[in-house]
């Protein structure tokens, strides 16, 4: 149980001091059926009084960031794509005005394939982007339809071709596997079209029911049912062999990229690494024991006059611990367990101990990952580690 200390009149800050940076763009022009991530279909007006917030609010909080060294911003949502290029130019302004990202840094830019056309790619040439993500989800037309995606297959074909074509050679897709109806087969051609498409990094969901979702709802009303788990192992497993077979290396449990080509925001997540992220329901970690949760709502947002209403949470000795088996053991190179208090590791251990002797995790020094085996029920396992 995390202790919530403060509400929008908090003074307050989440310093991070080092990290990412991340921006929550809150518009999509229709929802997904599946999706529970905070978005609205709101039109053109609210786009710029949105961008004249978050341009508040970068003022108010830049000084949460150690402005030298910001190794990576990602422009995520929502569909940051659905912003004309005049808004991303005002963004990308004062993100020069109020950060300093480092030479190298990365920068990623989530985009529907639907709004991806050689005009765009080559205004996104202007920008400092030099990533680009881009949900594809499937390739089935059919199962497009029924997710409520807005592109059709030949149109993610044809948006990654136009990004390669102008030189953007660092794309990440995202593919979702266990749809309702999905067959092996259908998996197997998204699974190879994809890896066809020759881009360096992509991200597999298995499909998740959230609660608030059309989804949800149609699975509580039984039109549509969750596949079996052992269709879901298979699509899963069949995915890591082609993927190692393309080269890629599967550095998370959801994530594969080739050699060098790690999503370096992604795993800034995944190591604990302080971000400070900006825009209604953007989250900040300090790298400590401190989240900052800016709320959902983009009208509170927009209308906010000093700093933008948001909840802060400490979290216990006993939740950072959670977060930090949660977070490594999802990663190829597990869990330090230098990271642990004493008390912690005597505790991690012991309840490790059956999944070790199983052969599900795998203890090599002072780090504890999953095998290959242990990959499968990892829900499981790190639920088994937990307080
Ligand atoms: S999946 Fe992406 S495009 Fe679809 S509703 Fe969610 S944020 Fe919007």
């Amino acid at each position: 149980m995390s202790i919530p200390v403060s509400t929008r009149s908090s003074t307050r800050s989440v310093v991070t001091k080092a990290g990412g940076i991340y921006i929550h763009v809150p518009f999509c022009r229709s929802r997904c059926i599946y999706c529970d991530f905070y978005s609205t279909t709101y039109g053109t007006e609210w786009k710029q009084s949105y961008v004249n917030a978050l341009k508040h609010e970068m003022q108010l909080r830049r000084a949460e960031v150690d402005s030298s060294r910001v190794p990576s911003l990602y422009i995520g949502g929502g569909t940051p794509s659905q912003l004309p290029p005049t808004l991303l130019t005002e963004i990308f302004q004062s993100i020069n005005d109020n950060f300093t990202l480092t030479k190298d840094a990365e920068v990623t830019i989530e985009a529907n394939p639907d709004d991806v056309t050689p005009d765009w790619v080559d205004f996104l040439r202007q920008t400092p982007v030099n990533r680009i993500s881009m949900g594809v989800q499937t390739f089935s037309d059919a199962l497009l339809r029924f997710l409520n995606r807005r592109h059709t297959s030949r149109q993610a074909i044809e948006a990654v071709q136009y990004c390669q074509n102008a030189g953007y050679g660092n794309i990440s897709l995202d593919l979702i596997y266990g749809l309702p109806g999905q067959s092996f087969k259908e998996w197997k051609h998204d699974v190879q079209q994809l890896l066809a498409l020759g881009v360096p990094h992509l991200s597999a969901y298995a499909l998740s029911y959230e609660e608030g979702t059309n989804l949800f709802k149609m699975l509580q009303e039984g039109h549509v049912a969750e596949v079996p788990d052992e269709l879901s192992f298979r699509m899963y497993e069949h995915l890591m062999d082609e993927a190692a077979a393309a080269g890629m290396e599967h550095y998370e449990i959801s994530n594969f990229a080739k050699p060098g080509m790690y999503a370096r925001h992604n795993s800034s997540y995944w190591n604990n690494s302080p971000y400070l992220g900006l825009g209604p329901g953007a989250h900040s970690y300090d790298g400590g024991n401190i989240r900052r949760a800016n709320n959902t709502s983009l009208k509170d947002y927009i209308q906010a006059t000093d700093d933008v209403p948001h909840q802060i949470e400490v979290l216990t000795p006993e939740e950072k611990y959670d977060e930090l088996v949660m977070t490594h053991l999802r990663t190829a190179s597990g869990l330090p367990l230098g990271l642990l208090t004493p008390k912690q590791k005597c505790y991690c251990l012991q309840m490790a101990e059956s999944h070790i002797h199983s052969g599900n995790l795998v203890q090599e020094g002072d780090v504890l990952r999953l095998s290959r085996k242990g990959i499968f029920i990892s829900n499981s396992i790190i639920s088994d580690l937990m307080y």
